[in-house]
């Protein structure tokens, strides 16, 4: 909104950010580097388990599906990273 200065909290851990330290990098924020490259390698491997999933997804597209109602259960996105707790 008006004074949206950074986000309160880290995005990779969740930790509350300290009015001093914290690291910013790529449009989000951190409570230190280390959680900023925890994040990163994170993407990496979000990403490339999304590219898998896509590919699985594109060869079975490419064959016909024989029994669709086999595969009725729908299954819920994946869920937000939550922040650990102890
Ligand atoms: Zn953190």
């Amino acid at each position: 909104m008006s004074i949206a200065t950074r986000a309160a909290t880290c995005t990779s851990c969740g930790k509350r950010l300290n009015r001093k330290r914290w690291y910013y990098r790529n449009g989000k924020y951190f409570c230190k580097q280390r959680c900023w490259v925890t994040e990163q390698e994170k993407a990496a491997k979000d990403a490339a388990k999304a590219d898998a999933a896509k590919a699985a997804k594109d060869a079975e597209a490419a064959k016909p599906a024989p029994a669709e109602a086999a595969g009725g259960s729908q299954q819920p996105p994946e869920t937000r990273e939550k922040p650990a707790s102890p």
